[in-house]
């Protein structure tokens, strides 16, 4: 007889759902005996470009200090940050990738007692920071399958401690303005940590879209999120940051574990942040797949979200779990998003355009069989 320890875990978390990750290439392989080369895999929003040779070197150069442990404080990459954005080093916050600083928020703020509001269709990783430390998630309805900041306000009440939002979101892509924005932020209680997850920001290329670091200076109780792994092309080493006012961030380093980003990718971190044609091209990279994924959706007869990621949610008009499985037997892997509430749409990042067009003519293949 064993015991049942999940009946032991607090509530919240029994009630949780793991998160579940795109799946990898070499399970796919080999789950259906393919070869790694033969799969694309357009499942995470990783950025198709592959690391940049800046980073490479810098690795390289890390590598001979492997047996110390790295520098707690993160001196030289705040450095840079606190340069690049015109910030101060004292609201800089380091992460092993963002998802550990929005796991901070939840475990210095937020208690059983208390609330934390988000979006319907909205990051995963939300329910899971707020139901880990005992509190309760409040997910409110979408409009058009964006965040409803008026109806977010609205959700909030004394228990609240902290609303996030994602700018742009995922896995829908959308986007919030800045008047939405501006307007949001003049509502929330002061006492209430605003966390805008601005993950796809380095994509964004209009100027619709805010900057959350232009807020920190008016809104004490805002906290911008940031990775290296989208654009910047670092999601393997795990390095985010947040940004706030100082006091925010000492409550978060306080408890972070004391080296939560690896040296590895402090130094990759470090040579990416000044890497600036690697992000342009990035950035183009996207822009075409954008269009290309757009104009093939088109082609079909499908509709798609909007987006200002690097990623288009598709919508199949169709329950899109049975198409996923068929683009996976032909060796292309996407992301089914049902367990976002989408059961119609997939979730496709943008690859390069041969990757795309591998995407493309397998969904076609697919849909043509009916
Ligand atoms: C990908 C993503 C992140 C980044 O996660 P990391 O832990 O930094 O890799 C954060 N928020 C959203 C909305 C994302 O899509």
């Amino acid at each position: 007889m064993s015991c049942d320890f999940l009946s032991l875990a607090r509530p919240g978390v029994q009630k949780l759902s793991p998160y579940v990750p795109g799946k990898p290439v070499e399970e796919l392989a080999r789950e259906f005996g393919l070869r790694p080369q033969d799969i694309v895999k357009l499942a995470s929003n990783e950025n198709p470009l592959g690391p940049s040779p800046a980073v490479r070197e810098a690795i390289a150069g890390a590598f001979a200090e492997l047996t110390r442990y790295p520098d707690g404080n993160g001196f030289a990459l705040k450095q840079a940050l606190a340069a690049k954005l015109g910030v101060d080093t004292a609201g800089i916050t380091l992460g092993n990738g963002s998802n550990d600083i929005l796991e901070l928020v939840t475990r210095a703020f937020v208690g059983p007692e208390h609330e934390v509001v988000f979006s319907d269709h909205a990051f995963a990783v939300y329910p899971i920071v707020t139901q880990a430390v005992g509190a309760k998630a409040v997910s409110v309805p979408a409009k058009d399958w964006g965040h409803d900041l008026d109806a977010m306000a609205a959700a909030i009440t004394p228990a609240t401690r902290v609303v996030f939002i994602a700018n742009p979101n995922n896995p829908t892509g959308t986007w919030i303005e800045r008047p939405a924005l501006e307007a949001f932020l003049d509502r929330v209680p002061e006492n209430v940590i605003v966390v805008l997850d601005e993950a796809y920001t380095e994509y964004v290329e209009t100027d619709d879209v805010p900057n959350g670091v232009d807020y920190l200076p008016r809104y004490p109780n805002l906290l911008v999120s940031r990775t290296f792994s989208k654009a910047y092309g670092l999601a393997a080493l795990r390095v985010g940051y947040g940004l706030s006012s100082p006091v925010i961030a000492d409550a978060l380093n306080r408890v972070r574990q004391p080296f939560n980003v690896n040296s590895l990718a402090l130094a990759a971190a470090l040579a990416a942040l000044q890497d600036e044609a690697y992000l342009i091209e990035s950035r183009r990279i996207n822009r075409q797949g954008m269009q290309q994924l757009e104009d093939g959706c088109a082609a079909l007869g499908l509709s798609w979200i909007p987006s200002r990621g690097n990623f288009l949610a598709i919508d199949l008009g169709r329950e899109a779990a049975p198409v996923f499985q068929a683009l996976l037997r032909e060796g292309v892997i996407v992301r089914p998003v049902a367990n976002y509430g989408m059961p119609n749409h997939l979730r496709v990042t943008i690859g390069l355009p041969e990757e795309n067009q591998r995407f493309l003519d397998a969904l076609k293949q697919v849909l043509s069989r009916g």
